[in-house]
């Protein structure tokens, strides 16, 4: 196995799409994988391809080192949630104070599948976006439980993975800032105009920070990550 062969989560949102021109710059071969689970916002899955090909032409060495991409479906995640993630009902808090976009465990189980297939790929670096800083209430993007599940799967699977999270300890201003620093203007306006976050799916109309409903916490924190960057610049 490599140490300079990476596996990207790429979800097609500004987080993980963030962490690939991240992985891009770092490693030399970078494949990318996404889940599709029935997540509402299926629009994600199709701005993937999209992100993937706008990187690549973004710098040679990007595309040189842009290796496959996969899909796996985990329509059994969906099968057991109930959230506003995959039905067709409001977005709120529940009674422990975490939004019904919640499904349990899913970065868990996302890294479990990253892990199995880094392992067939011979690849040693799991890169993923997840924050503890603006974490929405979800215990399993928490620095301490990706560091257990690095530790379970390499005495699980007998390997060496490293877990890579870039953005665990920053906000959604200092992502935005991040992109600017890794590729400039070129980078920032492709994270805007092609990667997408917002829960209900929608595209809509072009804001400065990107496409979405603009109400939706996804939408509501990428705005204000937006909004505090700029006026900081
Ligand atoms: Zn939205």
């Amino acid at each position: 196995m490599s140490g300079r062969a990476a596996l990207v989560l790429l979800s097609g949102g500004q987080d993980s799409a963030t962490c690939l021109a991240w992985a891009l710059e770092r490693f030399d071969r970078v494949e990318t994988l996404g889940f599709d689970y029935g997540q509402r916002h299926a629009i994600e899955l199709k701005q993937r391809a999209v992100v993937r090909e706008k990187f690549a032409a973004l710098r040679p060495a990007w595309r040189e080192r842009l290796g496959e991409d996969h899909t796996l479906g985990l329509a059994a995640l969906g099968a057991i949630s109930d959230t506003a993630m995959t039905r067709e009902i409001a977005i709120e808090a529940n009674e422990k104070g975490l939004p019904n976009t919640f499904v349990p465990g899913r970065n868990l189980i996302f890294l479990a599948f990253a892990a199995a297939l880094a392992y067939r790929r011979g690849l040693t670096r799991i890169v993923g976006g997840m924050c503890e800083t603006d974490f929405s209430g979800y215990p399993d993007c928490r620095d301490d439980a990706i560091k257990a599940m690095q530790v379970a799967l390499n005495i699980g699977m007998d390997s060496r993975f490293t877990l890579e999270t870039p953005l665990m300890w920053i906000d959604k201003a200092a992502t935005w800032e991040l992109a600017q620093t890794i590729g400039g203007d070129a980078l920032v306006n492709v994270i805007v105009n092609d990667t997408h976050t917002c829960y209900l799916g929608e595209r809509g109309a072009l804001h400065a920070w990107g496409h979405g409903c603009g109400q939706c916490p996804a939408c509501r924190l990428r705005a204000d990550g937006f909004a505090k960057w700029t006026s900081n610049r």
